[in-house]
């Protein structure tokens, strides 16, 4: 290894934190948000993630990532748990846990899968079940730019009930300001559904997408096979490998 070049592994010296549930908030039936305190904290930037640790009462602890869902000047920090079926550790975040309630977290973490509002230009958003987190990060700071471009978030869920923050996203979108919110469901619709009804394809970018001229910073989110499939048809349509940032929820991921 050369003399300049540096180790970095940030996670090892950040310090695991005591978080405190001040809120609970269900988004469906799967998928609660928990509102935490956590002294100390030092900040973030959208699309940053953090660790959570268990400790169960005969020592035995569990770690998992998660995103944080809250925009970097909220006051307190957000995560967005949805609860995987024989789970270790998102069954208890999701359904469980009670305000005052305590646990541990180290972050944040993570210094690609990153946007801030002072950054230009077009942002297309593309988000696969709760791949949406980190993307609502973003989208609650771009509210603060004083400019904020355009930005296109398309989001695939199973149903219309599966659809996590989809009152405020109404919210964002209505407000005038650039963002257009493209919903797609891959598991039936209700009657009346005027958003996409499968999964993320290739034409479905390329209707919606920006141009590649436009060069949007593009973020994509959720399980392994959406990102995957989204990453090779954006790169495919002709857009740069440098603009295309992903991030992949769970080993194997599943549907939407
Ligand atoms: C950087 C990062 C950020 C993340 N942010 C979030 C977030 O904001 N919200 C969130 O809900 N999750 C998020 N995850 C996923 C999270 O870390 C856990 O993997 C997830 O909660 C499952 O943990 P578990 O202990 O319940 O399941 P485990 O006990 O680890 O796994 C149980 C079974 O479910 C499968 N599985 C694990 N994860 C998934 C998954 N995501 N989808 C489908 N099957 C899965 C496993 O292969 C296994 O068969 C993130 C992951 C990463 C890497």
């Amino acid at each position: 290894m050369p003399a300049t070049e540096t180790v970095v592994d940030a996670p090892r010296r950040l310090p695991w934190r005591t978080a405190e549930v001040r809120e609970v908030i269900a988004e469906t039936s799967r998928v609660r948000s928990l509102v935490l305190d956590v002294p100390g904290w030092p900040g973030h930037r959208a699309g940053q993630h953090v660790d959570v640790r268990l400790t169960a009462d005969d020592g035995y602890q569990a770690q998992r990532s998660y995103s944080i869902a809250s925009a970097p000047e909220a006051a307190h920090v957000m995560l967005t748990v949805e609860q995987i079926e024989e789970g270790e550790v998102s069954p208890y975040l999701a359904m469980d846990v009670l305000p005052g309630d305590k646990f541990e977290l180290r972050g944040p973490i993570g210094g690609y899968f990153v946007w801030t509002a002072k950054l230009d230009g077009p942002l297309f958003l593309v988000a696969g079940g709760s791949g949406v987190v980190p993307l609502m990060a973003m989208l609650r700071d771009r509210v603060r730019a004083p400019n904020p471009g355009p930005a296109l978030l398309l989001y695939s869920s199973r149903t219309g009930d599966d659809i996590i923050y989809r009152d405020e996203l109404d919210r964002l979108a209505a407000r005038g300001d650039g963002l257009t919110v493209v919903h797609t469901l891959t598991r039936g619709h209700p009657p009346g559904w005027t958003g996409g009804t499968r999964r993320v394809d290739r034409e479905m970018l390329a209707a919606l997408g920006f141009p590649v001229a436009a060069s949007p910073r593009i973020y994509i989110c959720g399980p392994t096979p959406l990102v995957e499939t989204a990453a090779a048809a954006l790169h495919d349509l002709g857009h740069a490998a440098d603009r295309i940032k992903t991030e992949r929820f769970g080993p194997t991921g599943g549907p939407p």
